[in-house]
């Protein structure tokens, strides 16, 4: 499924992380990591920085920002189960 950027809370930011769906193309990526490795090398290195710092405070904005940069509109996020 996807949201926009204005619906991303603490919760989907966190969810999406711990998936395996990249929140910027739908992708596959790592459990635990932001971004699949063709987004992630395509932020500039202090985004990239930001969102390994920001992991356990204020990580939505990292996200957010990290979006913004490379002109997502729409987030991919794990649908909820059950
Ligand atoms: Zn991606």
């Amino acid at each position: 499924m996807t949201i926009c950027l204005d619906q991303l809370t603490d919760a989907v930011a966190l969810r999406s992380l711990v998936s395996k769906i990249c929140p910027a193309c739908g992708r596959r990526k790592r459990e635990g990591q932001s971004l699949c490795p063709q987004d992630y090398f395509r932020l500039p290195r202090p985004l990239r920085v930001n969102l390994w710092q920001k992991i356990t405070d204020g990580y939505l904005e990292a996200l957010l920002e990290a979006m913004k940069t490379l002109g997502t509109g729409r987030l991919h996020v794990p649908a909820i189960k059950g």
